[in-house]
């Protein structure tokens, strides 16, 4: 990793006053040094606002209701928001698994950032980050030292994990539009949420027989859909590091559990993927589900992306379990 000199480091949140923090909830792009830097102790309720706003949105069902279309909506952004963090944030980004052009890149990128997730740099670096210390006091989502809780969601809402190391991730920053989806991380999910709302407006006129509304459509295409799909891709952190099978001996606790795959659209196989990151595939067996590497054969069939690196024959003769 190259060393950065200490002036490209920038101090976090101001700790004076609660406005610069309140400032930054339309934007991340915080740059911290490496290391330690990224494992927070302490919720930063200020900044942790809105993700605490987007569960409370979830409630609105009580007043909107349900509809099909509103459900099918909510559901179909869940399973191309899941392909975009599976796919692009985290075998992409974070591990470059296969290549592919600028402008698919770019798009898939966008389609991940309006998972409310933050943006690619920030995602990326905070995952090379935990291959590198996974399990160990520096890894910032332990379940093993810190309990369910601070695995699966307390860390991501410390001033600390609001940073990104960007050393960690010199490859991405050279293209701005990555830099620019990083610093306004905020402005997908909400165009996202203005789309909804017009969406269920439209159909209210044009199609009333499908009993949907602007609020019903904002609360289940946006609100119910985003904080399911958070709390499924967070659970690669906390229980695939707890429950399920290890056929290879990591350094780490990582496990394979086909119902964290079915749920991750095949991330469940992490302890395949904490023993060889490289592969655009993660469940390495035939019958191990993983419909992120289905979808991309398809995507590399029309050639959308290519270069997609396999499984080493060498992986399976390490394995200590079938
Ligand atoms: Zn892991
Ligand atoms: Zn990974």
């Amino acid at each position: 990793m190259q060393d950065v000199p200490p002036t490209a480091i920038q101090p976090s949140a101001a700790r004076a006053s609660p406005w610069p923090r309140l400032g930054r909830w339309l934007g991340g792009g915080t740059v911290r040094g490496e290391g330690e830097g990224l494992v927070g102790h302490r919720i930063d309720w200020v900044r942790a606002a809105p993700f605490l706003a987007l569960h409370a949105g979830c409630l609105g069902m009580l007043w909107t209701g349900a509809s099909p279309v509103a459900v099918v909506v909510a559901a179909s952004l869940y399973l191309l928001r899941m392909f975009a963090i599976t796919a692009f944030y985290h075998r992409y980004f974070s591990h470059r698994a296969f290549r592919t052009s600028r402008v698919v890149q770019a798009l898939f990128a966008t389609i991940g950032a309006s998972s409310a997730q933050r943006g690619p740099l920030w995602w990326a670096a905070h995952h090379r980050h935990h291959h590198r210390h996974a399990d160990t006091a520096r890894d910032p989502h332990s379940p093993a030292r810190r309990g369910f809780f601070w695995s699966h969601v307390g860390w991501f809402l410390t001033e600390e994990a609001f940073a990104t190391d960007r050393r960690r991730v010199q490859d991405l920053v050279r293209y701005p539009e990555l830099r620019w989806l990083d610093r306004h991380d905020a402005v997908v999910p909400l165009l996202l949420a203005v789309a909804l709302y017009g969406l269920g407006a439209l159909l209210q006129r044009v199609a009333p027989e499908l009993a949907t509304n602007g609020p019903q459509m904002l609360v289940w295409g946006f609100f119910v859909s985003t904080v399911a799909l958070f709390h499924a891709t967070v659970t690669i952190n906390s229980l695939a590091h707890r429950f399920g099978r290890r056929r290879f001996a990591t350094r780490d606790n990582s496990r394979n559990n086909a119902w964290l795959a079915a749920l991750t659209l095949g991330e469940g196989w992490h302890n395949n993927h904490h023993f060889y990151p490289g592969s655009v595939r993660q469940g390495f067996r035939w019958y191990e589900f993983d419909p992120t590497w289905y979808g991309l054969r398809v995507m590399q069939a029309l050639g959308l992306v290519w270069d997609l690196r396999p499984v080493p024959a060498w992986v399976m003769d390490k394995a200590v379990r079938p």
